[in-house]
């Protein structure tokens, strides 16, 4: 039998079982009607990605659940793909661009899109690339891509129904403006800071008057726009001023006093300036009021023809000019300090300006509506459950969704205007002429759709909808979506509304939400901070397998984790324990034939038994924890069964079979029974740690085929044993209490101990069954178990466990005149240890002037070594009575 070689490197391994499986097309998903089926849609990176912490996790809980569906017998379909990524894409070209000195207007927009192709065809691939080292077992012949051409029909064929249902409007809006990217960006795209700000006062003149009225603001700049003053209806300190004119300062402009709800009368003087064209809350107030939009700031965040003198100035700039104009025509009247906060831009972090424009957007409230029933109905499961308040509070509250985008690289918007007449004409395929006037001067619409448009669809998209495919049919609506919180609304919630208004169906059954990866300090992995950790680094160092293990380690759904090396060691040390414990079975099957075995053959001792229950318990418990989401628990259920029960317990309880000739039964149901529960314990693993189990497994005399289309293990009542467990138990705890003492007396490990344990009947019998592994695995020689003693020996230490009287005598196992002197010499270190706390104790000075746990500490050195001394004085005390 060809053994594992004595050290695992998982650089040997890991790629080289990826590549088998792949090339065995061992990832393909087949709709089979004869099976279940089970599928999940990878959320799709950004072609611009590099796998991060925070994809490793994500992409690990996917396959996990894929390949233990798999092994289920499941037809079990991963769908993977990426996503174009319109703005940080785009980001990216231009910046390459620019360093070549092409300036991206000038190349054109079909130049431009040929440039952004071409960087798709180099780096797009990085991230997927990076996910196969992750061992992800998706269906790369499924692999799809926002902008591929099926995709593509589909974004067009969702925009052209929704605008034929009425749901797809043009409008007026004030949008979120970054001057910089020169794109409108969505709500949840503009990123909120505290700044450290001011807020200024400034008086407006009541028109044929000589009063003044003041307002606070943060953005003097904008007053140029003003179209109203505002006050709340209920504040009676202006109540006569509502209806008055006053005079827009610097503009000469005359304003009206209007009364609306929306102000704050708390807020600066309770008086508030209205700028409907640079304000998202001043242009609904500008709706209900009917008042002018006036533009003062344009795209590029420089002052509008219409602010005369301060035309053609940037934003700040005409801040400083408006201030310093307001002071000295007397009009200022101070300045406070004001923390507020900004909105940026999450790309560039460009401070954006609300700008009011021409866009398009989706009616939301028709489309809203069924997607939150499927929430509160239970069609969608949230886990944790706690998201779906999140989900439910966004959906209720939701604005019309701007899906224009003033980019190139993405879905174009299927929509051509009319030169002649200006008739909109909205088609799938580009239209000749104009259906109004006949005119063949038709210009497209020169924005692309959000990108989260094409990913909203993902779910059937990458099915093949608008066909009807077998795809669809039997894979769609998906079983679960595993995602990060924080693209709730950006994605999960649109999936939701465009599944149900496209396929009538939910997207998928449940929402898994993990939480963030942090550092080993629990900060947020940043760029700016430096601290994140390369997912691909720690595959270089400790393997897939070990990374895999470690995210999921304490993993719980929704809660953000610490990301600690100590952990990767632990893993890699678990690696290293399984790969030991498999060498050692593959060392004892020379002669052994595992298929030619009958099960009825056996003789199954107490250990076998007990095992065999604890497996199926075992397997029991990681199947209720996948339910329900629990990886954290499947893992720790995994790793305690494997290192403590199979491999330091069972494993050693193998050996006295596995290392004799005399009884081939015996030693043949050793062999069958250690190399049945390896073969069961690596299935259980696959999931977490396919490459080293799959190493493994193709070792092992059990199958030919791969362990990942193998039959997860399942649960048999029949083997389940309570009175065995119970048996072991008992003899497992006074095993590990023989050794305690031997630890304590500093017995030599290899030294044969004489033991006494003293029993009533019933354990007795017990541990008369478990005699042979008593001796072996706690070395005693000379074991004498009793029901009674006539005669204790002296000295001996003792213990009580579960009933069982532990008798070690002393005589023979320990140097008794030595031990002595060791444990004086130890009394008198802890007598020195306690004397130096305690003169610091005394000690006022120190007591009263350092930091209160250094105080504390030293209260609890005088316990620990109070509790140390009282030890001792016992031991002492049993090795006198000699
Ligand atoms: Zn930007
Ligand atoms: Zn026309």
């Amino acid at each position: 039998m060809e053994n594992l070689p004595k050290n695992y490197d998982p650089n040997k391994v890991e790629d080289k079982w990826y590549d088998y499986w792949m090339e065995n097309g061992l990832f393909e998903a087949e709709v089979d009607r004869s099976k279940e089926p089970f599928s999940i849609v990878m959320p799709p990176p950004n072609i611009t990605g590099q796998l991060h912490m925070g994809h490793a996790l994500d992409n690990t809980l996917q396959d996990i659940l894929t390949r233990w569906k798999r092994m289920k017998g499941f037809a079990s379909l991963w769908l993977p793909g990426t996503d174009h990524a319109s703005i940080a894409t785009e980001v990216k070209v231009v910046d390459k661009l620019r360093k070549e000195g092409i300036d991206k207007d000038e190349l054109g927009r079909e130049g431009f899109l040929d440039k952004a192709w071409e960087w798709k065809d180099e780096y797009g691939n990085r991230i997927t690339n990076q996910l196969k080292k992750m061992g992800s077992s998706c269906d790369w012949s499924r692999e799809r891509f926002t902008m591929d051409e099926g995709c593509s029909e589909a974004v067009k064929e969702v925009f052209i129904q929704l605008y034929e249902k009425g749901l797809i409007y043009q409008g007026d809006y004030i949008v979120n403006w970054c001057p910089s990217c020169h794109t409108t960006l969505s709500d949840v795209e503009v990123e909120h800071e505290e700044h450290e700000g001011k807020l200024y006062y400034i008086k407006y003149p009541i028109k044929d008057s000589d009063e003044f009225i003041t307002v606070a603001t943060t953005r003097p700049e904008t007053m140029l726009g003003d179209t109203a003053i505002a006050v709340n209806p209920s504040d009676e300190r202006y109540k006569d001023l509502v209806g008055e004119t006053v005079i827009l300062p610097l503009m000469e402009r005359e304003i009206p006093v209007i009364a609306d709800p929306f102000v704050d009368s708390g807020f600066g003087t309770g008086m508030v300036k209205v700028t409907p064209a640079h304000d998202p809350n001043d242009f609904d107030m500008g709706e209900r009021n009917d008042l002018e939009v006036v533009k003062v700031i344009d795209e590029d965040a420089n002052m509008t023809e219409v602010t005369g003198k301060y035309a053609g100035m940037d934003r700040y700039e005409c801040r400083e000019e408006v201030i310093k104009d307001l002071k000295e025509q007397d009009l200022l009247v101070k300045i406070d300090e004001h923390e507020h906060s900004v909105g940026q831009c999450y790309r560039c972090d460009t401070v954006i300006e609300p700008l009011v424009s021409k866009q398009w957007f989706v009616k939301m409230e028709p489309l809203a509506e069924p997607a939150i029933a499927a929430v509160k109905e239970g069609d969608i499961k949230f886990i944790p459950e706690r998201f779906s308040k999140v989900y439910l509070n966004w959906m209720e509250n939701i604005k019309d969704w701007c899906i224009s985008r003033q980019l190139w690289w993405g879905h174009r918007i299927p929509v051509w205007y009319c030169q002649d007449c200006g008739e909109v004409i909205v088609r799938r395929e580009e239209p000749n002429e104009c259906p109004n006037c006949g005119s063949s001067d038709l210009k497209q619409d020169e924005d692309v759709l959000d990108t989260w448009f094409s990913s909203a669809l993902w779910p059937f998209s990458t099915m093949g909808w608008p066909e009807e495919t077998e795809d669809l049919d039997f894979f769609y609506p998906t079983d679960v979506l595993v995602t990060g919180r924080d693209i709730i609304f950006f994605w999960v919630a649109r999936m939701i509304f465009m599944g149900l208004e496209f396929m009538d169906e939910v997207p998928f059954d449940d929402v898994y939400v993990h939480g963030l990866i942090r550092d080993a300090q629990g900060r947020k992995m940043s760029k700016s901070l430096g601290n994140g950790i390369d997912p691909i680094e720690v595959i270089e160092e400790y393997g897939a397998d070990a990374l895999r293990f470690t995210l999921i380690t304490g993993n719980t759904p929704g809660n953000d984790m610490r990301f600690r090396e100590e952990r990767l060691e632990a893993s890699r040390n678990f690696a290293n324990k399984i790969w030991n414990a498999s060498r050692f079975i593959l060392m004892n099957l020379e002669d052994f034939d595992y298929r030619s075995i009958k099960e009825e053959d056996l003789k199954l001792n107490l250990a076998d038994k007990w095992m065999l229950s604890r497996t199926n318990e075992v397997t029991q418990k990681i199947d209720d924890a996948m339910e329900r989401y629990s990886f954290g628990e499947m893992s720790k259920s995994l790793y305690d069964f494997i290192w403590n029960e199979y491999c330091d317990w069972y494993i050693e309880i193998l050996k006295e079979r596995l290392y004799q000739d005399k009884d081939l039964q015996a030693k043949k149901t050793a062999q069958y029974m250690g190399l049945k529960i390896l073969g069961n314990i690596l299935k259980m693993l696959h999931p977490v740690m396919p490459m080293i189990t799959e190493e493994i497994w193709q070792k092992l005399p059990i199958s030919d085929k791969s362990i990942m289309v193998t039959s997860w293990p399942s649960y048999s009542e029949s083997e389940i044993d309570k009175t065995a467990e119970e048996k072991m138990d008992l003899i497992m705890s006074v095993i590990k209490s023989v050794r305690n003492i031997r630890n304590e007396m500093k017995v030599d490990p290899g030294r044969k101990i004489e033991a006494i344990l003293l029993a009533g009947s019933s354990k007795e019998a017990i541990l008369q069954e478990g005699e042979s592994y008593l001796k072996n695995l706690a070395n005693i020689e000379d074991l004498t178990i009793t029901e009674s003693l006539e005669e204790r020996p002296q000295p001996a230490s003792t213990a009580i466990v579960e009933g069982v009287e532990v008798i070690l005598p002393l005589e023979g196992m320990v140097d008794i005149e030595k031990e002595l002197d060791r444990l004086q010499k130890e009394l008198q270190d802890v007598e020195y240890e306690i004397e130096r706390a305690k003169g610091k104790l005394n000690n006022e000075g120190f007591v009263n002037n350092a930091p209160d746990e250094l105080v504390e500490g030293e209260r609890e050195k005088v316990k620990e070594y109070q509790e140390k001394k009282d030890k001792l004085l016992d031991r002492i005390e049993q090795l006198k009575l000699n």
